[in-house]
Parts: C-alpha cells; sequence; structure tokens
C-alpha cells in the first residue's frame, strides 16, 4: 500500500498494487509541468488507484488531445494523468508518493529532449541535509523581492 498527496494537504491518495512502467521522462511537456530536470512517472491499474480525500480540488489541463494533467487547484502538486488511449491505468507522479517504494525506474525517455545540464548516468553531487543557504550557494539566489524586480 502506497500513499501520496499534495503539498498543501488536501488531496490524498491511495494505491494498493503495484507501481509498473516506472520512467524518467525528460520530454518538454514534463520539464515543463514539474518545474524539473525530468519526471517520474508509473502506472497504476485504474481500481488499485483511489482517492482517499480531495478529489474534488483537482484541477486538469488536457495538455494533448485526450491527456489530461490533474494537479490540486491550491498548491499545484501533480497528482495524476488521465489517458483516453489507455484508461485502465492511472498515471502517477511518483513525487508525491510517501513512502519507500519497492519498485524502481526502468529507463530514461524522451531523450532527445533532455535539458543540455543534465547527464544522464554521471555521477551525483555530493548529499547533504543543509538548505542553500546554509552552504555558500544561497548567496548566489536571488531574493524573491529581487525577482520582481526584473520582472
Ligand atoms: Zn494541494
Ligand atoms: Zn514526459
Amino acid at each position: 500500500m502506497y500513499k501520496g498527496g499534495c503539498l498543501c494537504g488536501r488531496v490524498a491518495c491511495e494505491i494498493s498494487g503495484e507501481i509498473g512502467d516506472i520512467v524518467y521522462c525528460h520530454c518538454s511537456q514534463c520539464r515543463k509541468a514539474r518545474g524539473s530536470a525530468f519526471a517520474t512517472n508509473g502506472n497504476v491499474e485504474v481500481e488499485k488507484f483511489r482517492f482517499v480525500c480531495g478529489q474534488g480540488e483537482l484541477t486538469g489541463y488536457e495538455s494533448s488531445f485526450g491527456r489530461t494533467k490533474y494537479f490540486c487547484r491550491h498548491c499545484g502538486s501533480p497528482i495524476r494523468n488521465k489517458d483516453r488511449a489507455i484508461s485502465h491505468y492511472v498515471r502517477v507522479r511518483l513525487g508525491t508518493i510517501e513512502p519507500d517504494m519497492m519498485e524502481r525506474p526502468q529507463v530514461h525517455i524522451f531523450v532527445s529532449s533532455k535539458a543540455n545540464r543534465e547527464e544522464i548516468g554521471a555521477e551525483l553531487l555530493p548529499g547533504s541535509e543543509k538548505t542553500a543557504f546554509e552552504l555558500d550557494i544561497g548567496k548566489r539566489i536571488l531574493p524573491v523581492s529581487a525577482c520582481l524586480q526584473l520582472a
């Protein structure tokens, strides 16, 4: 059993089955929808996915014909996709799943669309539990007010 949900806590869901077909997707739609270098997505059989609460708090965007991305209308967390072509599966955004997962990603896809700063298979940067401000790099991040002045 996996539990998932959005950032503000209004939307919660449960997955009672296996999460399959897990990919790191580098397509430009996933990058923009996540604001990230890539998305981690997996499929769950539709009857194994249920909302605990907050389904009515979702809003959707049809990114291509028959394919709608649903996200929390309050905090923007991407929760699931609905695709008419594969209606027996729910496409789940794995960043919203809370417990550790048994399943593992299988492949990077749409790698020709990947951000040029990303190197697949490259060694990860050293890990830290500190914030960017505790590390020195925080000084080079613009405060929000500076961003607004630039806009
Ligand atoms: Zn939310
Ligand atoms: Zn994608």
